[in-house]
């Protein structure tokens, strides 16, 4: 029991397409034991322990979630841009 890194996890809301976090602080152990079953679960390496004991205020956790649904929505707006990018150039005279 060496591994003192901690972990967060957040989970996909598939409706608003939005991550939110669901736990912190947890083991490694912990956290695989927990969601590894969940498709929509990302577990995530913390650089150091949230002081936060509500997940609510936990601002680390909230920066974190919000970064992870950024990274989601570059990800389907640049899938979808290649259809279209050059669509929206018009000239006028
Ligand atoms: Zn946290």
């Amino acid at each position: 029991m060496t591994d003192t890194q901690h972990k967060s996890v957040f989970r996909l809301d598939a409706e608003t397409q939005t991550y939110k976090p669901v736990a912190h602080n947890l083991s490694a152990n912990e956290a695989l034991e927990r969601f590894n079953d969940e498709s929509n679960a990302k577990i995530v390496n913390q650089s150091e322990h949230h002081r936060a004991s509500d997940l609510a205020k936990c601002k680390p956790c909230k920066k974190a979630a919000e970064e992870l649904t950024t990274k989601l929505a570059e990800t389907k707006s640049s899938q979808q841009e290649e259809q279209s990018v050059s669509a929206q150039e018009s000239e006028s005279d």
